[in-house]
């Protein structure tokens, strides 16, 4: 996809650290980045896909027509090999809608208490929609297997239950720094910017 010049992006998240990460990477190629949070846009958009770029597409899509800028949106969520890929595209809402990390990572110890295959996946799908509706999209991934218990403190969601094979720690005791060198989204970010002229 080419930029055109003097283009801003919209980011269609308020997850700050989502925000940082995708701010640090495109920098270069927008003259403004904003959150939706910088343009007042407090929407929710409903997630209706079966997959992770379905829902990535519906968001930026959404917010770029919305806004009529460059809008970035990223869907994620925790792949489960022995559970046929659950929770999958659920992954927020594994334990319940509106439901907590703690919840989410309770049932999925339950889910998991008699299962020896623990190898997983986080999955991380990013979309640029461009003002006239040009859409490009990249994947990112990152394997590890789940803890039999909650291990670390820092970091969100299934952190503390997914153990990276390429750190040798869970996502909770990573630092975020050490967490974004191996992320599917830095990963997904990373192969999106290699799209972009
Ligand atoms: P979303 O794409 O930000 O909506 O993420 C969906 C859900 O997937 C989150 O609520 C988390 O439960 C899970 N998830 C996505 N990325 C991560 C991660 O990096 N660590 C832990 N959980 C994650």
């Amino acid at each position: 996809m080419n930029i055109k010049d003097n283009s801003e992006l919209i980011i269609a998240s308020n997850n700050k650290n989502k925000i940082r990460e995708i701010r640090e990477i495109f920098i270069n190629e927008f003259d403004n980045i904003y959150s939706l949070f910088d343009k007042g846009i407090d929407i929710e958009i409903e997630e209706t896909g079966v997959t992770f770029e379905e829902n990535a597409t519906i968001k930026a899509r959404a917010i770029s027509k919305l806004t009529g800028m460059y809008a970035l949106a990223d869907d994620s969520g925790l792949q489960v090999y022995a559970l046929g890929g659950d929770p999958g595209v659920y992954s927020a809402r594994y334990a319940g809608k509106q439901c907590s990390d703690s919840a989410n990572n309770e049932k999925l110890i339950l889910s998991m208490a008699n299962i020896t295959d623990r190898r997983a996946k986080f999955t991380s799908s990013v979309v640029l929609c461009a003002p006239d509706g040009e859409i490009i999209s990249a994947l990112g991934h990152v394997e590890g297997e789940i803890t039999h218990k909650l291990i670390g403190d820092s970091g969100f969601g299934y952190d503390p239950l997914f153990f990276s094979y390429e750190l040798n720690e869970t996502f909770a005791v990573a630092s975020n720094v050490k967490k974004n060198t191996v992320s599917h989204r830095a990963r997904a970010l990373s192969n999106l910017s290699k799209l972009i002229k």
